[in-house]
């Protein structure tokens, strides 16, 4: 595995790998790796033949009051990891590079952007749109490979794609998660032993809402009812959203109609920690029979 810290060197890595037509696969990060980012090398791995990782702490998509300084680092773990599961560049820019001086460009993705995470981390996605979009046009990837566990993102990421042209396939892998349901993510080295275990009550309350929508009920706020019941439960954890919306375009209305395909998404606080979650869920046709109850992926 090559480590790759300038912009115009990925640029004549990936130039000359398109020109004997090899295909090259993405896996956007900001390092720390656990086993969901892992999981992504591996897929993409099974893609293509080329796998580039990045790995860059984006300044951009952090807020002032966020945790950019205090964000998880540990180069040297994550080199062996990326080596041992498939990556072959990894590319490490510095913010200079990503960034260059005077730079004034911003990519703003608006409509569902605003809702959910954009209320809480208002500059968060604008800062995502931009730096994917540099990945993109530096690496010129055919596939780019993100986490369910990000899901507005992911729907963020498909809209850049669209209404930018990339010609690059998106790959959405699922959530991969510890036993107690709690999905894996860098911020979960914050939690403190007894925020850890009270931290399996998100994936609980998103158990509870998939089962009551599997057994008829279609009213939005019914459905947030019941995750805001179950995380009511455990007194430490502060809720910012438990909302469902339509799985596609993040609307609301009032009642969900058969077949539609809907997401539950958490953002909670324990102590300082923001966690977020989702779950993908479809209404069904007839309630309580199974085979509508689980929709793999998105
Ligand atoms: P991050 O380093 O947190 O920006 O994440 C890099 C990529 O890994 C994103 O596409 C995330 O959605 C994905 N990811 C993070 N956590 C998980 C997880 N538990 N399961 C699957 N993918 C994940």
């Amino acid at each position: 595995m090559e480590i790759i810290t300038k912009v115009t060197d990925i640029q004549k890595i990936t130039s000359s790998l398109h020109s004997v037509n090899k295909k090259i696969a993405l896996v956007p990060t900001m390092g720390f790796f656990h086993e969901g980012h892992l999981c992504l090398m591996r897929r993409a791995k099974e893609l293509t033949d080329i796998v580039i990782t990045s790995l860059f702490v984006n300044p951009a998509q952090f807020g002032p009051n966020e945790d950019f300084e205090q964000y998880p680092r540990d180069f040297e773990n994550d080199y062996k990891s990326a080596e041992s599961n498939g990556t072959n560049y990894l590319f490490f820019p510095s913010t200079e590079q990503m960034y260059p001086k005077g730079d004034l460009t911003k990519i703003q993705i608006v409509g569902f952007t605003k809702k959910f995470e954009g209320v809480t981390r208002p500059q968060h996605f604008d800062g995502v749109a931009t730096i994917v979009s540099k990945l993109f046009n530096c690496i010129i990837p055919d596939y780019a490979l993100f986490g369910q566990k990000d899901y507005q993102q992911v729907l963020l990421i498909k809209q850049l794609v669209r209404d930018m042209l990339y010609n690059i396939n998106i790959i959405v892998v699922p959530t991969v998660r510890e036993d107690d349901g709690l999905a894996l993510s860098s911020r979960n080295v914050y939690l403190s032993p007894e925020e850890r275990l009270q931290a399996g009550i998100i994936f609980k309350a998103l158990e509870e809402a998939r089962g009551a929508v599997f057994e008829g009920e279609n009213r939005r706020k019914m459905i947030n009812a019941y995750m805001h019941n179950i995380l009511r439960s455990e007194p430490n954890i502060r809720i910012d959203y438990a909302s469902s919306a339509d799985a596609d375009t993040l609307d609301e209305p009032e009642t969900f109609l058969p077949g539609e395909h809907i997401v539950l998404l958490i953002a909670a606080y324990l102590g300082k920690t923001r966690l977020i979650d989702n779950s993908i869920v479809s209404i069904p046709m007839e309630p309580g029979v199974k085979k509508h109850y689980f929709v793999e992926g998105i």
